[in-house]
């Protein structure tokens, strides 16, 4: 089977990529194995919010300057100021374009509100996604009865702290009985797949009016939407008050519509998705990564002109730390790490040197096997080295970023516009 780019793995910086190659007329197939990070992530991107010495980044301009001293090898480093914030333009666009409404762009960092009432800088997040309530709005906080992966009353105290009038409350919705049976399937995905249904939008609002009627603001647990925020839209129309919608502990229903969504537009641009597949083996000579070897294909390759691997970090498997060393999982490409004895500090919360690790690229983004830089293949995404997604605040960013510099640089070389 021969393609004009095979990417390996489907997350963010897969589809991404592959979106704007097939939007460009490009023949390409996403190999995807398993559930990717979205799904288990708070559906809000970070774009830089501090930098590798603990500095916040107030002006982006000025941070991503500071990488090239303070982080050369971070990705962002390696493409220069310029070249990030005209992928993450682009990047907004393409997310809008998709479906995706967000709220947020790249000049002014939002503070986004987590589930346990604090604030965080967030690049985009979804439009339903409350940013810091100004003082003497009283905000309401409800939860589900007997849904555990979101609690009100801890949401609430952070909210406190912050000088934020803020009380819990649970509702009780009867359609939701049958979930209780089996406590892992109560879950916000599994709540979802019954509040997205029409006739589940009375009994909510019933549920939330008198609640409505007594704050400023209700935030609810995202438990609806898993594909677009119809729901959300129709209670904001129906009830007298705002309601706004908190990120719960994964699955996440934001992430998963960020999943559903871009694969949509993938194949909708004419991309072949080939799930639940892997690739097991690949055939390099002369610096090229000639044939992909996968476990649905067996004896049958895929054939690509250009490869681009976005097979994501420890998370999916795309890095493999063992006894002698961190290695990546399909080519064995060179990666980056810190000496065995210093992967981790002994203080949990402090920045952890094993975040930095991952595949070693230049500025081309392409990977080296054995000394050797292989021409045809590039890296995306979560599987490069050089950054700190958690303290950096930079995950969804360099992800974004490094799959449309890949897609670019394949385009480039193909003469296409
Ligand atoms: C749990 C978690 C939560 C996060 N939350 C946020 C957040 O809220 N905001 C933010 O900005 N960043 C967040 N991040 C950072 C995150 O890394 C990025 O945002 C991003 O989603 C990662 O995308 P990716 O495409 O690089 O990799 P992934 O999403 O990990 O996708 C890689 C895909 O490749 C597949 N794969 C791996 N090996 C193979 C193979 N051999 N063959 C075929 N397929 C393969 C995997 O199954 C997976 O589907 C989070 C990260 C994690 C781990």
């Amino acid at each position: 089977m021969n393609f004009d780019t095979v990417i390996i793995g489907g997350g963010l910086a897969g589809l991404l990529c592959g979106i704007t190659l097939t939007a460009r007329g490009q023949r390409v197939a996403i190999v995807s194995r398993g559930r990717s990070a979205l799904s288990f992530s708070s559906g809000s991107l970070d774009l830089l919010s501090h930098l590798p010495n603990g500095e916040a980044v107030t002006d982006l301009h000025a941070g991503l300057a500071r990488l090239a001293d303070l982080a050369p090898m971070h990705p962002y480093a390696l493409l220069g100021p310029e070249r990030v914030i005209e992928y993450a333009r682009e990047a907004q666009r393409l997310l809008a374009n998709s479906g995706l409404v967000m709220q947020g762009h790249i000049e002014k960092p939002h503070f986004r509100v987590t589930p346990l009432g604090r604030v965080r800088p967030a690049w985009l997040s979804p439009q339903e996604v409350p940013v810091a309530p100004s003082p003497g709005v009283h905000v309401g906080i409800i939860g589900i009865e007997g849904f555990l992966d979101f609690q009100p009353a801890l949401a609430a105290a952070g909210l406190r702290r912050l000088g934020v009038t803020a009380t819990a409350h649970e509702m009780s919705l009867p359609a939701l009985d049958i979930l209780r049976d089996n406590p892992s399937e109560f879950r916000a995905v599994t709540i979802a797949r019954v509040l997205d249904d029409e006739a589940q939008f009375a009994p909510l609002c019933d549920a939330l009016h008198a609640l409505s009627q007594e704050h400023d603001v209700l935030w609810l647990p995202a438990c609806f939407g898993l594909t677009d925020n119809r729901v959300w839209t129709r209670l904001n129309e129906a009830l007298p008050g705002k309601v706004q919608l908190l990120p719960t502990l994964p699955p996440s229903v934001f992430g998963m519509r960020m999943q559903t969504l871009l694969q949509r537009q993938f194949i909708k641009n004419g991309g072949i998705w080939l799930p639940g597949d892997e690739v097991l083996n690949t055939t390099v000579s002369a610096g090229r990564v000639n044939a992909l070897w996968t476990r649905r294909h067996e004896d049958i390759p895929l054939r690509p002109r250009h490869v681009v691997l976005a097979s994501g970090s420890f998370f999916s498997n795309g890095l493999i730390a063992e006894r002698q060393g961190i290695r990546e999982a399909v080519l064995g490409l060179e990666v980056q790490q810190p000496e065995r004895g210093n992967w981790t500090r002994d203080d949990l919360f402090a920045a952890q040197p094993w975040q930095h690790a991952g595949v070693r690229t230049d500025n081309t983004l392409r990977g080296w096997q054995n000394g050797e830089r292989l021409e045809n293949l590039y890296v995306a995404g979560s599987v490069l080295g050089g950054f700190d997604a958690i303290t950096q605040g930079c995950g969804g960013g360099v992800c974004a970023v490094t799959a449309l510099h890949t897609a670019r640089q394949i385009c480039a070389r193909e003469d296409l516009q």
